[in-house]
């Protein structure tokens, strides 16, 4: 199970400045209301947020450790009180239903009345990463991407009966989907109900299984899928392929996190939009002033070099770097120039050079 940690991304040892940025970085990347933005995520952030961004809460948080505080912060009186109507629920997610990742066991807490609200099935999201190169990441590409995943089952189009048989109510649960189990924890015994690991929540099983996926609807398979990267994507950016994730029997599937890993480039560093390179250029050049040509995203571009420019000038290459994200226009390119001090001479050279007295 992740705790608050890893949903930052932080080490447990992380400062209070560290916990801040990485949120900051992270809910940007996740709000809602970004193309490519995740409301679920960006809950959790904030919730993981809520708890280690407080000192106070967050040395309870250490101490108790992370299912006891969820706990605690979901009787509503507790630290992190938050999400569903005081309540969350979050703190039993991943039970031993296989294929879920959340909304699969819900509660009544209490008893006091609030029902449970309808279990969303949803396939577990998954992360890899992604490895680009510096011109792809630029310009964007597109990759073939197949992740090992349950896929839903072409046998059975997913409903777990042989073809041509018929779906019986489960014995389990007696066709309700749900059991109701008694939880003791630090806070006291309240009940839960919870998804039927029988039938997974459906109510219904096969009366004879797939012989693919022995009646679970899914199966595991490598399948492709075309994944378009738009340009001016950055390393460490994650990029969200809906319903790429791992299929689950009777619901959503999850989402395929790409997390972009940009190769190291022989000339261009980057950052921003913006592409850094250095040039060397002789002290004749520097001197006299000339024109070079520098490599650029587009190929070689020529620079012009005015008279008497001193080593470590930088000039601008408007518009060669890279394309921004989703929206028209280019960063720039930025050129230091470093000028070279000849470390042999010819007669010549040293006699005109002795000749300059300045
Ligand atoms: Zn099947
Ligand atoms: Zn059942």
């Amino acid at each position: 199970m992740k705790d608050y940690y890893d949903i930052l991304g932080v080490q447990r040892n992380a400062s209070s400045d560290d916990i801040k940025r990485a949120f900051r970085k992270l809910a940007h990347q996740h709000h809602p209301d970004k193309e490519g933005g995740d409301a679920e995520k960006f809950k959790e952030l904030n919730r993981a947020y809520q708890t280690l961004g407080d000192e106070k809460k967050r040395a309870q948080y250490d101490q108790v450790g992370h299912s006891t505080y969820e706990q605690m912060s979901s009787s509503g009186g507790g630290p992190g009180a938050g999400g569903f109507g005081g309540f969350d629920f979050s703190g039993f997610r991943g039970g031993n239903a296989q294929g879920f990742d959340f909304g699969d066991i819900f509660g009544d807490i209490f008893g006091g009345g609030r029902s449970g609200r309808q279990a969303e099935k949803r396939g577990r999201h998954i992360e890899m990463d992604l490895p680009l190169t510096f011109e792809e990441a630029a310009f964007g590409v597109s990759r073939n991407i197949g992740p090992h995943r349950t896929v839903t089952c072409p046998d059975c189009e997913g409903t777990g009966a042989e073809k041509g048989t018929a779906l019986k109510s489960c014995t389990e649960c007696s066709g309700s989907g749900q059991i109701r189990t008694v939880q003791q924890t630090v806070i006291g015994n309240f009940q839960t109900m919870r998804v039927c690991p029988r039938c997974q929540g459906d109510g219904k099983l096969p009366e004879k299984p797939c012989h693919t996926c022995s009646g679970g609807g899914v199966v595991r398979r490598s399948k492709n899928v075309e994944v378009s990267i738009p340009a001016g994507i950055g390393d460490g950016e994650v990029l969200r392929v809906a319903g790429e994730g791992e299929a689950v029997k009777g619901g959503r599937s999850g989402d395929l996190y790409l997390t972009v890993r940009m190769r190291r480039h022989p000339k261009f560093e980057r950052n921003g939009f913006d592409v850094y390179s250095e040039e060397k250029i002789s002290f004749p050049q520097a001197a006299l002033g000339t024109k070079i040509d520098v490599n650029t995203l587009d190929g070689d571009v020529s620079l012009k070099i005015p008279v008497g420019t001193q080593s470590g000038t930088v000039m601008r290459l408007k518009s060669k770097g890279v394309p921004f994200l989703k929206r028209t226009g280019r960063g720039d390119h930025y050129v230091t120039v470093h000028v070279v001090v000849p470390t042999k001479l010819t007669r010549q050279q040293r006699k005109s050079l002795e000749g300059w007295d300045d």
